[in-house]
Formats: C-alpha cells, sequence, structure tokens
C-alpha cells in the first residue's frame, strides 16, 4: 500500500529567487498537508551524505556544492499516495522534460537547479524526513 507521507525541499535556487511561497502554495493547492517545515542550509559534508546513492555519479561534486550554496526549505508533506502524485507535482528532473503546470517546469532553470526534491520510495521519504526532523519537530 502506497504511503501517505513524502518528502521535500526547497532547493537553493528556488529558495535565493523569492520562489519558496509559491512553490509551498502550490504544494498546498495540490492537496498535499505540511506536518513539518524548516528554513535551514547544508554543508557540504551533510549535502554528501544526503545524496549518498548518487555518489558514483559524475554530477556528485556539483550537486553537493549547489545544495550548500544557500538556504533550503525542508519539509515533509501528506496526502494518500503522497511520493507518486508529488513526483507528479513536481515533473521530470530535467525541466527541459517537465510537463507544463508542473512546479519544475515554472521554476527550474537547469537540470542541476531544478528548485524542487521529491522523494522517490516510501522507505526514502522516511529516510529523508528523518534526516531533517526530530519527532518534536513534526506533526505525528
Ligand atoms: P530527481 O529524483 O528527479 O531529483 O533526480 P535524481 O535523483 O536523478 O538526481 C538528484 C539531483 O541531482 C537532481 O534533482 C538534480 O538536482 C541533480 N542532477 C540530476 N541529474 C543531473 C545531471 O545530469 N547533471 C547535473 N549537474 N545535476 C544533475
Ligand atoms: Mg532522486
Amino acid at each position: 500500500m502506497a504511503g501517505k507521507r513524502t518528502f521535500t525541499m526547497i532547493k537553493p535556487d528556488a529558495f535565493g529567487a523569492g520562489n519558496s511561497g509559491a512553490i509551498l502554495k502550490m504544494i498546498e493547492g495540490a492537496g498535499f498537508k505540511i506536518v513539518a517545515l524548516k528554513a535551514t542550509q547544508l554543508t557540504p559534508e551533510l549535502a554528501g551524505k544526503f545524496y549518498e546513492v548518487h555518489k558514483e555519479r559524475p554530477f556528485y561534486a556539483d550537486l553537493c556544492k549547489y545544495m550548500s550554496s544557500g538556504p533550503i526549505i525542508a519539509a515533509i508533506l501528506e496526502k494518500e499516495n503522497a511520493v507518486e502524485d508529488f513526483r507528479t507535482l513536481i515533473g521530470a528532473t530535467n525541466p527541459a522534460n517537465a510537463a507544463e503546470g508542473t512546479i519544475r517546469k515554472m521554476f527550474a532553470t537547469s537540470i542541476e537547479a531544478n528548485a524542487v526534491h521529491g522523494s522517490d520510495s516510501d522507505e526514502n521519504a522516511q529516510i529523508e524526513g528523518n534526516f531533517y526532523f526530530s519527532q518534536f519537530e513534526r506533526v505525528l
């Protein structure tokens, strides 16, 4: 059965451009409830840990540098079928391939600076939410 929670980050490009409010509005407008939220900034080491699954990929070093380059917003979101529905809302990794009306189509500037993160499985949604939030920082 599909889980009810996913995890997202508003990445440094979108945060820096002042698009966090518009993106959160789209997220809520699509029926997701925000059950944890914070603004923070990753160190390169923490970005490396978060994206460890990509460590063999050629863009890993650039990605860690980019993701630690400025503030981000981290959030846990709740909805039926959360992971899949959120991936649909954000669109393809490369904004050039993202569908009209998706968050990445509207706000991403490149395949790297693509505005938002969305977990790719229920298991990773839980791991990623726990990476940022203690049990006292979320709606139980
Ligand atoms: P996602 O699940 O759609 O976010 O995509 P992936 O898990 O495959 O990649 C993680 C993140 O790495 C993406 O969201 C981008 O920020 C970045 N990324 C992915 N592919 C590339 C690439 O080919 N080049 C660069 N520079 N960054 C990439
Ligand atoms: Mg991914």
